[in-house]
């Protein structure tokens, strides 16, 4: 993704100066300062508190712990195919069925792979959760400060390892809207720094599926809504207010974080970031990007390892989801049909 981050501490200080006028040379990930907050909201919904397992954070770390052992997991190298293998594995364990969605990209001379599964719930309509596996290549780079050892403990170990935890939580719980846990491949840049056509490979790739589907008439399952999990771990947690993500499902996340007692963790620096999102958006899906990205001083750095991620985070933002869901729920489905699925393979 890429984002051009606001100084969180203070006025129009030198970072945030920087941090613009470098706007053209961040790698990966854009992000970039909003210089708005959002505008004053209605009133937020009242949520309850979703169940969620004590151990959530625990088994998100987990993953994540495995697919650092991986190394580095850029697209076609040898962490990337044990991770997809990691990621197919355990969602056959959780009773699903993983679809593994692999096509050549012709330009980049590159193959890439989606994996993803469906928890059918009662409704047909579907509601997307994402996160991307791949990691920022940091080999091979013209540039020398541009290659060093990255394991990308929190991009996106961290988005994979709680959507591997939350599809285990949501495969045991009935739900009502359908759920499909995707876990994109190529979401960084090819080249090192952000690059908007040559990045966001599994997302585009998943949204374009999807609308020929439509169009050739032969989807039956609507998404109503994409919720995305990117840089998530870190200890310390802070998720940006990012103006691309879609305002209803903001305040539903709002006040999710209130109703689960964490909304200082939530939302309080303005961003703009491209992520695996903006397909959807494209696409007129609503969408939300919960990421960590601002302020992050790890962010495409050796240091973005396992030390610099907690258990606590991911329990957190995972408590969150599941509390958002139900909401997400009523406020975006339309009560269409119900899924005739065959039983889940057990
Ligand atoms: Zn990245």
């Amino acid at each position: 993704m890429d984002s051009n981050t606001d100084d969180r501490k203070g006025p129009l200080s030198m970072k945030a100066v920087v941090g613009v006028l470098s706007l053209m040379v961040i790698a990966g990930t854009c992000w970039q300062q909003s210089g708005r907050g959002r505008s004053p909201e209605p009133e937020l919904p009242q949520l309850k508190k979703a169940p969620a397992p004590d151990n959530l954070g625990q088994e998100a770390y987990r993953h994540v712990a495995q697919l650092v052992s991986f190394g580095e997991r850029w697209t076609g190298s040898q962490g990337w195919q044990e991770a997809l293998e990691y990621i197919a594995i355990e969602l056959q364990e959780y009773g699903l069925e993983p679809k593994r969605d692999r096509w050549i990209d012709r330009e980049e001379e590159m193959t890439f792979e989606n994996i993803s599964a469906l928890i059918p719930g009662e409704s047909k309509e579907r509601i997307v959760i994402g996160a991307h596996f791949d990691t920022k290549k940091t080999s091979g780079h013209p540039d020398p400060d541009h290659n060093y050892p990255f394991v990308g403990a929190n991009d996106s170990g961290s988005g994979v390892g709680l959507l591997l935890a939350l599809a285990e939580t949501l495969a045991n719980q009935k739900n009502h809207a359908s759920i499909e846990v995707v876990f994109f491949d190529g979401e960084e840049s090819v080249p090192y720094a952000w690059d908007d056509v040559r990045s966001l490979f599994g997302s585009r790739r998943y949204v374009g599926q999807y609308q020929a589907g439509l169009k050739a008439g032969r989807e039956k399952s609507p998404i109503r809504a994409f919720i995305l999990l990117d840089m998530v771990g870190a200890k310390d947690l802070d998720i940006d207010d990012d103006s691309n993500s879609d305002d209803q499902l903001h305040r539903i996340f709002a006040a999710a974080a209130i109703a689960c007692g964490h909304e200082e963790y939530f939302f309080e620096h303005p961003q703009t970031v491209k992520d695996d999102h903006i397909p959807f958006i494209d696409a007129k899906i609503p969408a939300i990007d919960l990421i960590d990205i601002a302020d992050n001083p790890q962010w495409h750095t050796e240091e973005d390892t396992l030390e610099h991620i907690s258990a606590e985070s991911l329990q957190i933002v995972g408590e969150v989801v599941l509390t958002a869901l139900p909401a997400v729920e009523k406020d975006f489905l339309q009560g269409e049909g119900r899924l005739a699925l065959p039983p889940r393979r057990r």
